[in-house]
């Protein structure tokens, strides 16, 4: 650690879900009633950034809203949780990002999203971070703003020695080989399929860990997770949870890990963490209302080595 607290930076995302639950999906041309009506803070950036600080880091989520409804609302927010939020910048031409998931009564769902302000954090927004970023013991990144973004504050991060972490997610964003200033790559299955092309998983994860890749972590949802690095390929299994939602579960794996990759904790020590915040998120509706408080996640590591 570079300090007292493990410190995160994460450049990413904020984006507003606007979650209508219906009967059945629309046809085209179709008016119908829905059924229920939420209004949640997402994208992967802030869930992440609020997971990270839900767990003692402190964290600076470098982003960008309009300056509309959405963005009060996750300025709101970041001030009730005692966040910062003075590296997010307000738009003035283009407003928040939002997304629109249709779900259904079996499950299915069709999503709309627009990344809106978010495709327009630029490298000014990068180098005015650029302290935020090298005194940070781990630096967040995923595939919802525009790769040269995120690809310069890699390369600020890993110049000062933090642990540069990549969420490639959502993976029809990887139009871009994986840069070498990644250190740990995080995918669910479904990413590290579309990663590995043609080749299976382990193959292309182990080849990532050959060519210098610190290790590849993929989280396999009620199977835990499984990890490739140095010291080859471990499986930890999922603490076992009634699962309410998953929603968000994703997420609070991944800062669970970056959290205690920060404290300079071990990678299999870190998964084991990240499992604990990844199963309490699935027992609680939603994805920000899900994100798991440190001394919860504790008490359930406590509780699951008595038992
Ligand atoms: P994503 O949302 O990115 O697809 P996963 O579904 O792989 O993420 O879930 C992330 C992590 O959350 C898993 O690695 C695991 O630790 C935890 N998790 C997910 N589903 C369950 C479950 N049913 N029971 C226990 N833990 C779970």
């Amino acid at each position: 650690m570079k300090s007292a607290k493990p410190k995160i930076c994460v450049v990413g995302s904020l984006m507003t879900d606007l979650v209508f639950r219906v009967e059945r999906l629309p046809q085209p041309g179709e008016s119908m009633p829905g059924k229920e009506f939420g209004l949640f803070l997402g994208g992967k950036g802030f869930n992440q950034a609020l997971a990270c600080h839900r767990l003692g880091a402190e964290v600076t989520m470098v982003g960008r809203v309009g300056r509309d409804y959405f963005a009060g609302l996750f300025l709101q927010k970041l001030a009730e949780e005692g966040m910062r939020a003075d590296f997010i910048f307000q738009d003035d031409e283009v407003g928040t990002g939002v997304a629109c998931p249709i779900i259904d009564d079996s499950g299915q769902n069709a999503i709309i999203g627009i990344g809106r302000a978010n495709m327009r954090i630029d490298l000014s927004q990068v180098e005015a971070a650029r302290e935020e970023i090298e005194s940070a013991d781990v630096l967040m990144l995923q595939f919802e703003i525009p790769y040269p973004v995120s690809r310069r504050a890699a390369q600020i991060a890993k110049a000062s020695g933090a642990i540069v972490l990549l969420d490639p997610a959502p993976i029809h964003n990887a139009g871009v080989l994986i840069s070498e200033e990644v250190d740990f790559i995080v995918p669910n299955e479904i990413e590290a399929r579309a990663l590995a092309q043609s080749q299976p998983v382990e193959l292309w994860a182990e080849a990532e860990v050959k060519a210098g890749r610190s290790g590849v972590v993929i989280s396999l949802g009620a199977e835990g997770a499984l990890v490739f690095d140095q010291q080859g390929r471990r499986q930890f299994p999922a603490f076992p949870v009634q699962p309410v939602d998953s929603t968000g579960a994703g997420d609070a794996f991944r800062a669970g890990l970056a959290v205690s990759l920060a404290e300079g904790k071990g990678i299999d020590q870190s998964v084991r963490f990240a499992n604990a915040c990844g199963a309490l998120a699935c027992t609680v509706l939603g994805a920000e209302p899900s994100m798991p408080r440190r001394d919860r996640v504790e008490r359930f590591l406590r509780e699951q080595e008595a038992a």
